[in-house]
C-alpha cells in the first residue's frame, strides 16, 4: 500500500517528506486512513537519539485516530467505516504470562513499538502516525466513539492511557486524594481521568500561571510546589501522586505528602538517578512505584470512558508544514495542551 509520510532521515534531522509501502492486509489486519496523529515528547526524544541508537528512516507518531478502509479475511473487531485508533505498541508476543494477562505493555519478550522498531521478524522496520495511512493487526487497535471530537481523541492513546493507567492502578476514585505534579501535555489528561474518577484532585505546578488552567479542567486545589508553607500544610494527606514531570526534580517533597499506603508514581524518565531517605518511605509504607502506558483491554476501556465522560485532549491542530515549529514548541512546554497533525495535510 503506497504510504505519505514525514519521516527523519538521520538523528537530529528535520522531518521531510517521505513514500514508503505498507504490508499487504494478512488475515487479521485492518487498513485504515490517518485522520489525526498527535505529536508525543518522545517522538523528539527518539527523533534526536536521546534514548539510544534509532532507526531511521523514522515516520514517528503514536497517537493515531482515523477511519477503517479495508479488513483482512478473518476481522471480527472492525468494520469499514469505523473509526479506529492506535496507541504505544502494535503486536507482542501473544504468549508470555503479562500478554496473556492483557499487560501486553509488560510483554516480556518485548513489545513491538508502533515506529522506531521491528516487526516480529525482527526486519521489517515499523513506521508510525505521521503519514496518510496504517496498517495494524486487530488485537492492536481500538474502537474510538463518534461521539468524540476526533482530533482530541488522538493524544488519548498515548498521552491519555499513560496517566488514566496508573490512576486505575492505585485506585483513584471517590474518597481518594490524587496529586498531580506538572500540568502540561500528560498532566492535563490526569487531572480530567483524576476528576471524573472522582477523586479530590491537586495539581502540583512551579508555574502559577497555570492555576486557572488546573481549575477549569477538573483540579480541586492548585499548589505552587515552591511554596514551602503550602507543601508542609499537606504532609501525609495524598492517597496517590503522579510524577508526569520529566525534568529532574527533588521527589522528597512529594513523598512527604503521602498517607500511610500512599504512592508517588513516575510516569516520566529523567535521565538521573535520583537518592531517597529509606525513612521517608518505611515508617509509613509508603510506595515509589513506575507505570508505562496500559494494555490494549485498559486501553479499549479507556476510550469506552472518555465516551461516557466527554473526554478528550485539549490541542492544538497543526498542518504538517508546521512539525518542525511543534517540536521546537513542544521542547518548549509551549502548547496547550497537545499539537496534533491533521494528516489531510500530508
Ligand atoms: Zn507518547
Ligand atoms: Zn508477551
Amino acid at each position: 500500500m503506497d504510504t505519505r509520510g514525514f519521516a527523519a532521515t538521520v538523528a537530529k534531522a528535520n522531518l521531510t517528506p517521505f513514500k514508503f509501502s505498507r504490508r499487504e492486509l494478512r488475515p487479521h489486519d485492518v487498513a485504515f486512513d490517518v485522520a489525526f496523529s498527535g505529536i508525543c515528547h518522545s517522538d523528539i526524544h527518539q527523533v534526536n537519539e536521546d534514548w539510544g541508537p534509532s532507526i531511521f528512516p523514522m515516520v514517528p507518531g503514536h497517537e493515531i485516530v482515523g477511519v477503517v478502509t479495508a479488513i483482512g479475511p478473518d476481522v471480527t473487531k472492525f468494520k469499514v467505516g469505523e473509526r479506529i485508533g492506535v496507541g504505544t505498541f502494535v503486536d507482542s508476543c501473544r504468549s508470555c504470562e503479562y500478554c496473556l494477562a492483557g499487560n501486553e505493555q509488560y510483554c516480556a519478550n518485548g513489545q513491538t513499538g508502533t515506529y522506531n522498531d521491528y516487526e516480529r521478524d525482527g526486519a521489517t522496520p515499523t513506521y508510525g502516525g505521521y503519514s496518510n495511512n496504517f496498517v495494524v493487526d486487530e488485537n492492536y487497535a481500538v474502537h474510538v466513539s463518534e461521539t468524540l471530537n476526533f482530533e482530541g481523541t488522538a493524544p488519548l492513546l498515548c498521552a491519555g492511557i499513560t496517566l488514566y493507567s496508573p490512576l486505575r492502578h492505585w485506585g483513584a476514585t471517590t474518597g481518594k486524594r490524587v496529586g498531580i505534579i506538572g500540568l502540561g501535555g500528560l498532566g492535563h489528561m490526569g487531572v480530567k481521568f483524576s476528576h471524573a474518577l472522582g477523586a479530590e484532585t491537586t495539581v502540583f505546578s512551579h508555574s502559577p500561571g497555570k492555576e486557572g488552567d488546573a481549575l477549569r479542567l477538573g483540579a480541586e486545589h492548585f499548589v505552587v510546589s515552591s511554596d514551602l508553607d503550602e507543601m508542609n500544610a499537606l504532609e501525609n494527606s495524598f492517597d496517590l501522586i503522579i510524577n508526569t514531570v520529566s525534568a529532574d526534580i527533588d521527589l522528597t517533597p512529594y513523598v512527604k505528602l503521602l498517607k500511610v499506603d500512599g504512592a508517588l508514581v513516575l510516569v516520566g524518565i529523567p535521565g538521573k538517578s535520583f537518592k531517597l531517605n529509606a525513612g521517608l518511605i518505611v515508617p509509613k509504607r509508603r510506595s515509589i512505584a513506575g507505570s508505562n502506558t496500559g494494555g490494549m483491554a485498559e486501553l479499549q476501556e479507556m476510550m469506552d470512558f472518555c465516551a461516557d465522560h466527554n473526554i478528550t485532549s485539549d490541542v492544538e491542530v497543526i498542518a504538517s508544514d508546521y512539525i518542525g515549529a511543534a517540536y521546537e514548541r513542544t521542547i518548549a512546554s509551549d502548547v496547550k495542551y497537545r499539537f496534533v497533525i491533521d494528516a489531510s495535510t500530508l
